[in-house]
């Protein structure tokens, strides 16, 4: 490895920032805004990045929290966390017009709870109480949906037939603590069953996995996100438990501060899922500015997954080209 005349060194975690889930959600707000016209409604934040957002705004979308909040026959767009079906229905009562971002790793777990609900399953939804995402996929079948906020919320779990139990979770925890969560239900109830695929998203374990290889050599670990991105949340989690001497979170390089680097000689950077790459390369300004020139990038692994624009849009645009030609 290289370090500069300074000895100071960064190491660039890869994969980091966008994945494919949000990639998509950002341009279907964007194709929407120049095929409709302004303004166009977003319900929540289309993803959890203050920047995405403010860019947004900028561009036209207006941020609401709830249908309500949407005029009669307007345009509203869902975000990427996904939402419960009665939202779909108030959007039809309003005779709003809907595209729905969820991403589609969302969009299968929300198939899944379905199908075991179908079934007559007691579903243990692991995830943070309170999250768009938990709150979508309960809503799918919420009389048989159990909340699991943790490995120490086990205890409280009461099912009707330990038979026929199935764990669930939001995609963008960590790894290692649902694994203990599992692990503490499984010792409560034997007969668990696991979901038929990885919930947690390969976006959310590819980020983990390469800050954890980093970690141990950092003196502090930058994650670019904001406080309401639950995957960036994590990835200072897991960089601390992974052996980083601090872990910090930043949505901009300005809130840097110079005492957290003051005795630092190898700083980690990555960013969440929801971080376009732009505020990564501030930071990466930023660090260089003070002796930190040397960057060394730690590849665990490159993403292709790319997921097309939602079927509502991709049929509008279809339809508008058509009229042009
Ligand atoms: S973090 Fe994962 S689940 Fe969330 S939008 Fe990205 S790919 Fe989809």
């Amino acid at each position: 490895m290289t370090t500069s005349g300074t000895g100071k060194r960064v190491l660039l975690a890869k994969p980091r920032g966008y994945c494919a889930g949000v990639d998509r959600a950002v341009q279907t707000v964007e194709e929407a805004l120049k095929l409709y016209g302004v303004p166009i409604y977003v319900r929540k934040q289309i993803v959890h990045n203050k920047h995405v957002v403010q860019t947004l705004e900028a561009k036209g979308a207006i941020f609401v929290e709830e249908n309500e909040e949407v005029p009669e026959g307007a345009t509203v767009i869902f975000s990427a966390h996904g939402v419960a079906p009665e939202v779909h229905e108030q959007a039809k009562q309003r005779s709003l017009k809907a595209i729905d971002a969820t991403c589609p790793l969302v969009t299968k777990v929300h198939q899944e709870a379905k199908r075991f609900a179908a079934e007559d399953y007691d579903i243990l939804l692991i995830g943070h109480e309170g999250h768009e995402e938990v709150i979508g996929t309960s809503g799918e079948a919420p009389e048989h949906i159990q909340l699991v906020d943790g490995p120490e919320d086990v205890d409280r779990i009461t099912v009707r037939d330990p038979n026929k139990v199935v764990w669930l979770s939001q995609t963008t925890l960590s790894v290692d603590e649902t694994m203990e969560t599992v692990a503490r239900l499984k010792k409560r109830l034997p007969m668990l069953e696991s979901p038929p695929s990885d919930d947690i998203c390969y976006a959310t374990s590819n980020r983990q996995y390469v800050v954890k290889e980093i970690a141990a050599e950092c003196d502090v670990v930058i994650v670019v996100g904001s406080r309401n991105s639950s995957n960036s949340v994590r990835l200072v989690e897991v960089a601390l438990d992974a052996g980083a001497r601090a872990g910090h979170l930043v949505d901009f390089a300005d809130e840097i501060d110079d005492a957290w680097l003051a005795e630092a000689r190898t700083v980690g950077l990555t960013s969440g899922a929801s971080v376009p790459e732009d505020l990564v390369q501030e930071v990466l300004t930023h660090l260089a500015q003070r002796g930190f020139t040397d960057v060394e990038e730690v590849v665990t692994a490159n993403e292709r997954l790319t997921f097309s624009l939602p079927q509502e849009l991709r049929r509008d645009m279809k339809a508008a080209e058509a009229a042009r030609a």
